[in-house]
């Protein structure tokens, strides 16, 4: 389960925009996409002149990379959900962003749980979900429709989410209809699986298929 240890914002920077990968920092004035939106590195500033000069190639890349920077996969995860994508039925531009998107630490962010993705995942790590009455620690765990998440009775006692229970920690921007949730409660239903346009990341999932059919 290895995972990206680096600078987030960095990551942004190289995309040169905001993929909102830490809550409320991203919608700040402090966010480095507003303060320095010109990619990293020693030779940013000139890259940021070369950004004009692009190749289809180059295209399908950021696209690829970005989607794994907005959901935290690496590059072997990637390439695993793209070859389960092409081998189902529908399209597969579309069925791998659902696979991302079904991702418990997504859901877990998705239902309000999380200000981001890597603060789900921590806290899918730490086992404080249970999954139809089972505890899971697996954040790349794919929830299927009428899954029931809720927060582990153990957990519950944390502050937390005593605070989100509560409502003062509400970390919810609005959850998809593909997923209900329950604050008071802490738990959370799948619905169903999530339609293309119920995925809101900015992503053209046919420059990431064009990018593996090379
Ligand atoms: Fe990206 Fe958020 Fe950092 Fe801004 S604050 S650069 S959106 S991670």
């Amino acid at each position: 389960m290895a995972k990206y240890i680096g600078p987030v914002c960095r990551l942004c920077r190289r995309e040169g925009e905001k993929l909102y990968l830490k809550g409320a920092r991203c919608l700040s004035p402090k966010c480095a996409i507003e303060k320095r939106n010109f990619p990293p590195g020693q030779h940013g500033k000139e890259g940021q002149f070369k950004r004009n000069r692009s190749s289809d190639y180059l295209l399908q890349l950021r696209e690829k990379q970005k989607a794994r920077r907005v959901y935290g996969v690496l590059e072997a995860q990637f390439r695993r959900y793209y070859r389960q994508a092409i081998k189902s039925r529908g399209v597969t531009g579309a069925v791998l962003l659902q696979i991302l998107e079904r991702r418990l630490d997504n859901v877990v962010y998705r239902l309000g749980f999380a200000a981001n993705r890597a603060q789900a995942r921590n806290l899918v790590t730490h086992g404080h979900f249970n999954i139809n009455g089972r505890r899971t620690d697996v954040p790349s765990m794919q929830v299927q429709p009428g899954d029931l998440i809720e927060v582990r009775p153990g957990s519950q006692r944390r502050p937390y989410f005593t605070d989100l229970k509560s409502g003062e920690g509400d970390k919810r921007s609005g959850v998809p209809n593909w997923l209900s949730a329950e604050p008071a409660l802490l738990t959370g239903k799948v619905n169903r699986l999530p339609a293309r346009e119920e995925i809101d990341a900015n992503l053209n999932e046919q420059l990431i298929v064009e990018f593996y059919s090379r």
